[in-house]
């Protein structure tokens, strides 16, 4: 039989993540070698409904690979959450001969993808771009390896001028319900303690590790705070916090925001991407739809849309232990 499938689209949504344009570049290549035309959608579900698509080759994806943000840009879309504008959007695929499409984003992007494929039955596989790493279905998303990269980084330079002054700093990390970033960094930066919105450590708990650290000979301490943690005080809160009730502390806070999102991927955010392009268009070709692909013990893997929407990802409960017993 042939392939009922002949023209292909690809977009980035929500928030950008590195890793995206190597995505794009394998969705691309992938179709050239399929020989299938693919179609580039600029601005999300934006340029989906106003149409603003041009066809891509696979030297349209030339030294990008390499590139942080998304070519395609990003957009966040309110229309797109309305009947009406999903309607333009699926005549507007119409119009141009466009069968399915690869969506690249997160979990705002993946759901409103679900509904899309409900209404109109347009088949559309998803590819997790996000440095938060929450979501179900896959161990990694799509620049969560480049972000922690960029966080262990930022705070090895921070801990040059915390031992250089015998500082303690709070160094906040993106991470508004998970911690993967966090943990991940504390285990790799060595931080003295890492609060996540997993689990609640309490503030008594960070004063006594502190104060260990300082009888233990420690001259300067690093505590990674993702953005969610569960203390009830913000970062700057922290700070005030401990010099009152350790002055013996000189403390600096260190919040590293948007840098977080940028860069030019790892080689593991590129490895990742390519193979998630690929499988992407494979599983669109063997009729598969309305399914993410994500990586499960270094396999592709399938996941329904809806449950990598609904479910969750667990913190690592393991990680948790070995950075407990780092911290002595
Ligand atoms: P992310 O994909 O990074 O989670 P958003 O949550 O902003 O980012 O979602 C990206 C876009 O996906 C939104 O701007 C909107 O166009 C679309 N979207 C999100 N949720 C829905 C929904 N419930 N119904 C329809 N479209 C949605």
């Amino acid at each position: 039989m042939q392939n009922p499938i002949k023209k292909l689209a690809v977009l980035t949504s929500g928030g950008d993540s590195p890793g995206m344009n190597a995505a794009v570049r394998a969705v691309v290549r992938t179709c050239a070698f399929m020989e299938i035309e693919c179609m580039a959608i600029y601005r999300g579900y934006e340029g989906m409904i106003e149409g603003d698509f041009v066809p891509f080759n696979a030297r349209s994806v030339n030294n990008i690979i390499n590139k942080g943000g998304t070519i395609l840009k990003s957009a966040r879309c309110e229309e797109f959450r309305t009947p009406e504008g999903r309607q333009k959007a699926y005549d507007q695929l119409k119009a141009a001969g466009i069968d399915c499409f690869v969506v690249i984003g997160g979990d705002g992007s993946f759901r409103g993808a679900s509904i899309f494929y409900k209404e109109f039955g347009i088949p559309v596989i998803g590819i997790p771009g996000t440095i938060d790493n929450d979501i179900f279905g896959t161990q990694f998303t799509l620049g969560f390896d480049t972000a922690l990269n960029t966080v262990v980084e930022a705070i090895d330079k921070i801990r040059d001028t915390a031992s250089s002054h015998s500082r303690l700093f709070f160094v906040e990390v993106m991470g508004r319900d998970v911690g993967h970033i966090a943990l991940n960094a504390g285990v790799a930066a060595g931080a003295e303690e890492t609060l996540i919105p997993e689990q609640n450590l309490g503030l008594e708990r960070l004063l006594d590790s502190l104060k260990r650290s300082k009888k233990s000979g420690k001259s300067s301490s690093i505590v990674v705070v993702a953005e969610g943690d569960k203390t009830g005080k913000n970062v700057f809160e922290l700070k005030e916090y401990v010099e009152k009730n350790l002055p013996i502390y000189d403390v600096r806070v260190s919040v590293l925001g948007h840098i977080q999102r940028g860069g030019s991927p790892t080689a593991f955010d590129r490895v990742l991407a390519s193979r998630m392009g690929v499988k992407a268009v494979e599983s669109l070709l063997e009729g598969k739809a309305n399914l993410m692909v994500g990586i499960v013990a270094n396999e592709m893997v399938l996941t329904p849309i809806d449950d990598a929407v609904k479910g969750h990802t667990k913190i690592d409960r393991e990680l948790i232990r070995v950075s407990d017993i780092m911290t002595i």
